[in-house]
């Protein structure tokens, strides 16, 4: 235990021979003092045995049989089992019976007060390990098992039960496995600790529970340090600081006691806390983390206008870094990459954008049939009628536009509407354009969207230059603003 060790097992202090002395029972005594008088010349007739009790080499009284010391012995270490039922306990070490032939009648007068005085003496004890730093008992335990269960809390204040289980694995297997992604494989632990443990006899009280005694080791223990005064120091701010009362700084100080400034590079004793258990780990980590996709768009000319398609589907990459650290009471004092490396490239989403014009084919969007202009009346009750489409005037151009592409279904007069267009976009869609000054399509003819059907005009019942413009969707019109926008 003293010192450092290599790895986890602190090693259980032996059971030694030299305190099977200190635990001889009582009886044994009594065996001992009954030997002294075997074959002795002493004549049988005549003589009885008495018993001289002793405490420590003190002596108590004389009982005449050793059965009242047992008795005495018995009761009290039943009484002391029933309330400390996991330890091991011994009751009276410190008496001790001597037997002695003696003439004459039995004298037993004060048997009952030497009783008394051996129930006082009698004193109840627990077998236990005391863990030691310098020579000065830090704590009781019950025994090496619970040392080492308390070392095991040691070591889990710095590692999860999942990392350690894995290390004892590896360290029996006398191999360390590589640790897989988002995964950490610890290859070294080591405890320091000036820690002495020794079996000892202490009252039962004494004893500390695992998690007492963990939390004692955890603490730490006063050290003596040289601090360096930084500008500004007073021996309040330093005392603060370290957790230590004025008073017990100037005592470590000799002089410090008028003092209310210090200067600064002088040096200061103070007191930090240091554990009494040193843990260093050194843990191998892979981290696995994503390299983002990227969205990459391509026009695409085979690809009718307004279509996409997803050519490729996106991925995100990988990358990992492989590295070692060690801790030191859960304090990083290395970090080393090993590897730092792309194991998996992203995949870009590649989606073209469909460029391809043809004529006839509607792309399932309409265009401003127009060259600009205004809307001079839109679709609803107009003048006691309902009027079926809106009206477009005051263009910067007198193009009429196929609105989408399609098929050209009527051309000429009709009506009110003077010269119109129909066209059919073969997708559920016909458009109607009329009060055309002339027209420049046949019934058949396929457009491309956006391509001239004609000159905008005022043929028709119309009171201006303009466009009226009717959708139709399914044979039923709609408000063509819901289609298209200027
Ligand atoms: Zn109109």
């Amino acid at each position: 235990m003293q010192g450092s060790t290599d790895n986890s097992n602190l090693s259980s202090p032996s059971s030694g021979q030299k305190r099977q002395g200190k635990f001889r029972k009582v009886s044994l005594a009594i065996l001992m003092g009954s030997l002294l008088f075997t074959g002795t010349g002493f004549a049988k007739e005549g003589l009885r045995d008495q018993y001289h009790v002793y405490e420590d080499g003190e002596y108590i009284g004389t009982v005449k049989s050793p059965e009242v010391v047992d008795h005495a012995v018995d009761e009290k270490k039943a009484e002391a089992e029933a309330a400390h039922e996991d330890l091991e306990l011994v009751v009276g070490r410190e008496l001790s019976v001597v037997k002695e032939k003696v003439f004459g009648s039995n004298d037993s007068a004060d048997e009952e007060s030497v009783k008394e005085m051996m129930d006082e003496a009698l004193t109840v004890e627990a077998k236990s390990l005391a863990v030691q730093v310098g020579g000065d008992t830090l704590f009781h335990l019950k025994d090496a098992e619970a040392f080492n269960r308390v070392i095991r809390g040691v070591k889990l204040t710095h590692m999860t039960e999942e990392e350690l289980a894995a290390y004892e694995a590896a360290q029996e297997a006398g191999e360390f496995p590589e640790p897989e992604a988002g995964k950490t494989q610890v290859t070294h632990l080591s405890l320091k600790a000036d820690l002495q443990a020794k079996e000892v006899y202490t009252a039962p009280e004494n004893i500390k529970t695992d998690e007492d005694a963990l939390a004692l080791l955890l603490s730490g223990k006063p050290v003596e340090r040289d601090y360096t005064a930084e500008e500004g120091d007073t021996p309040e701010t330093v005392a603060k600081s370290h957790g230590m009362s004025v008073e017990r700084l100037q005592e470590l100080n000799d002089g410090m006691g008028g003092q209310t400034e210090l200067d600064a590079g002088s040096t200061v004793k103070v007191l930090v806390e240091e554990p009494y258990v040193e843990v260093s780990v050194t843990r191998k980590q892979r981290e696995a983390s994503p390299i983002a996709h990227q969205k990459v768009t391509k026009n695409d000319r085979s690809i009718l206008k307004g279509e996409k398609k997803v050519a490729r589907s996106g991925k995100d990459g990988r990358k990992e870094k492989l590295s070692v650290t060690e801790t030191v009471n859960g304090e990083k004092v290395s970090e080393k990459v090993l590897e730092d490396e792309v194991v998996e490239e992203p995949v870009d989403e590649l989606i073209l954008n469909g460029t391809k014009v043809v004529q006839g084919a509607a792309t399932g969007q309409f265009a401003w049939p127009a060259q600009g202009g205004y809307i001079s009346s839109k679709k609803g009750p107009r003048w006691g009628r309902q009027h079926n489409g809106i009206d477009i005037a005051r263009p910067s151009g007198e193009a009429i536009l196929a609105a989408d592409a399609g098929t050209v279904t009527e051309t000429g007069p009709l009506g009110g509407f003077g010269n119109r267009v129909v066209v059919d976009h073969g997708n559920g869609y016909t458009t109607l354009y009329a009060h055309l000054e002339s027209i420049s399509v046949k019934p058949g003819q396929k457009l491309a969207q956006g391509q001239k059907l004609g000159v905008m005009g005022n043929t028709g019942n119309s009171t201006g230059v303009h466009l009226h413009f009717e959708v139709r969707k399914n044979g039923q019109l709609i408000d063509p603003l819901t289609v298209v926008s200027k």
